[in-house]
């Protein structure tokens, strides 16, 4: 699988119009949520607000984990498995 260095951003469609938004800010209030403020690009429209950016759950967990960010494990994670998995030694390639 090839992972690509640039970040893919989706727009945040205008709450009234639905046209996109640009971001104007972000504040992070810590590493597991921030706030940004989206301008409407729809010149009829011009609404601006301001959204929460917040990881709900996890679906491929961290290999470098921080201790202090508590983030619900998805459903679909087989917590045995993973627990097997982590106690593995690392295969070399
Ligand atoms: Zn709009």
């Amino acid at each position: 699988m090839r992972v690509s260095d640039k970040p893919t951003i989706k727009r945040i469609p205008c709450p009234h119009c639905g046209h996109i938004t640009r971001i104007r800010k972000t504040r992070e209030y810590s590493r597991a949520y921030r706030e940004i403020t989206c301008q409407c690009l729809n010149e009829k429209c011009g609404c601006t607000f301001v959204a929460s950016v917040e990881p709900v759950r996890i679906l491929v967990p961290s290999a470098i984990p921080d201790p202090t960010v508590h983030i619900p494990l998805s459903e679909h994670i087989n917590v045995k498995q993973l627990a097997l998995s982590l106690n593995e030694p690392k295969k070399r390639a």
